[in-house]
């Protein structure tokens, strides 16, 4: 079972509390407002503002903007 759209729903950036979009490689979660990803591993999204990554840093897929 992969992420779906309602578990999206009820994530939210812990820094900003904005929500997030997840990135086309399903691999991270963008928060668009601090400018940082937050990786997904074996599709568990790891919320945690010590392991959010700079956008600019980010070596998985890229957002489709
Ligand atoms: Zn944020």
């Amino acid at each position: 079972m992969g992420m779906d759209e309602k578990l999206l729903e009820l994530l939210a950036c812990p820094q900003c509390r904005g929500s997030l979009a997840l990135l086309p490689g399903k691999d991270g979660l963008l928060c668009a407002a601090c400018g940082v990803v937050y990786p997904v591993r074996e599709e568990i999204p790891v919320m945690l503002v010590e392991e959010a990554v700079p956008l600019d840093k980010w070596s998985g897929s890229k957002p489709a903007v």
